[in-house]
């Protein structure tokens, strides 16, 4: 794995960064390109390209780190009537820069920031045949 992106130059303190949080685990900084004012990134200091390569419990440090840092945005100058988390994993799920990150995304009304369309339900036995093939993934891990 080739492990230099721009967020291991931040942890590494090579590139710079508008901080907000830093443990020994994660650190939390501004996005440089927000989708809204005041969208931070909580990213692992290990680099992980994807999820498969972070350890679970750094993994539920970033989200712990996302949940304290929510809050501070509430209390904050930041507008933030709301907030989205946001996790691209791969390729596919829009993910540009391979370190794992977190967006902790303030929102506010009109802000134009969202997930597109709201599928209809499928039948329940669609449901129920997924549901049963990630049972079975899980159980193989
Ligand atoms: P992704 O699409 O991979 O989920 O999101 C990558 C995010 O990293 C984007 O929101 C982008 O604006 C942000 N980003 C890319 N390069 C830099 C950088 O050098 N510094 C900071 N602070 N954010 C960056």
């Amino acid at each position: 794995m080739n492990p230099y992106t721009i967020f291991a130059e931040i942890v590494a303190g090579r590139a710079p960064a508008s901080k907000v949080y830093e443990d020994e685990d994660v650190v939390a900084f501004m996005d440089i390109r927000p989708m809204t004012p005041g969208h931070l990134l909580v990213i692992p200091k290990v680099a992980a390209r994807e999820l498969a390569e972070l350890d679970p419990v750094v993994g539920g440090k970033l989200f712990q780190v996302g949940q304290m840092l929510a809050g501070a945005l509430r209390d904050s100058e930041v507008q933030c009537d709301g907030v989205n988390f946001f996790l691209a994993d791969g390729v596919m799920a829009g993910q540009e820069v391979f370190h794992v990150h977190l967006h902790v995304i303030p929102r506010t009304p009109g802000d134009g920031f969202g997930l597109r369309g709201r599928p209809t339900s499928p039948p329940r036995p669609d449901l129920d045949y997924l549901a049963a093939s990630i049972r079975g993934a899980l159980g193989r891990r």
